[in-house]
């Protein structure tokens, strides 16, 4: 006898079968997108590290400032060191992936012209601590201080008259402005000799690390 179609129990056969393949699957799938993801933000960490590397070398070695005006900040500054035009404000008003955006992090941008980034500048090359870190060779080990990285979506202090969704610095606790995670819970960091590394865990004062050695030589070039 042949039959005409599959009896109930294979057609449920079937979709189960086809369901563990979907939970398999998707994962994978997932995971393959945010590893593409932080190939980018480290491409993009990359560029803006040798930006700044380049800037540097036309003033002195002078870091550019974190933040002084709308058009002396450091995204505006090393615009056309890394490649991004004179006037990178403009890009970053009408394309926000540029180079100044983790893609992990689109959904997270606001503000307008300089503030749409997501990346900071270390809080400790600002002008405003006490003995900021001036210059590109400055930190003792140039390869463990940090740079630049994957700056927080929000802002937590209240006191701060700024946006709350836009990276402006990273520290790890002098100023509050901790590194975010969006990559396997781990940030992506520019160091001060221009190479790029993926951390899970960046020293702390939430943790405990304030004051230890790794801290004032990751945050504070000692
Ligand atoms: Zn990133």
């Amino acid at each position: 006898m042949i039959r005409a179609g599959f009896t109930l129990i294979e057609l449920l056969v079937v979709v189960a079968i086809i369901a563990i393949l979907a939970a398999i699957l998707f994962p994978v799938y997932i995971t393959a997108k945010e590893r593409s993801r932080q190939a980018k933000c480290f491409s993009n960490l990359k560029q803006i590290s040798n930006g700044i590397l380049l800037y540097a070398q036309d003033f002195e070695s002078t870091i550019p400032p974190v933040w002084e005006s709308p058009s002396r900040n450091w995204p505006i500054l090393i615009g056309p060191y890394a490649g991004v035009g004179r006037n990178p404000q403009y890009r970053i008003e009408t394309d926000i992936y540029t180079i100044f955006v983790c893609p992990t992090q689109t959904a997270f941008v606001a503000g307008t012209l300089w503030q749409k980034r997501t990346y900071g500048m270390n809080t400790y090359t600002w002008h405003d601590w006490k003995d900021y870190i001036k210059t590109i060779d400055q930190p003792r080990s140039t390869s463990r201080t940090c740079l630049v990285g994957d700056g927080m979506r929000i802002y937590t202090r209240a006191r701060d008259p700024l946006p709350t969704n836009y990276a402006e610095s990273i520290d790890g606790g002098d100023w509050g402005y901790y590194p975010e995670k969006p990559h396997f819970e781990g940030t992506n960091f520019a160091f001060f000799d221009g190479h790029v590394k993926w951390l899970k865990k960046y020293p702390d004062a939430r943790a405990g690390d304030y004051n230890t050695l790794a801290y004032r030589t990751f945050w504070m070039g000692k």
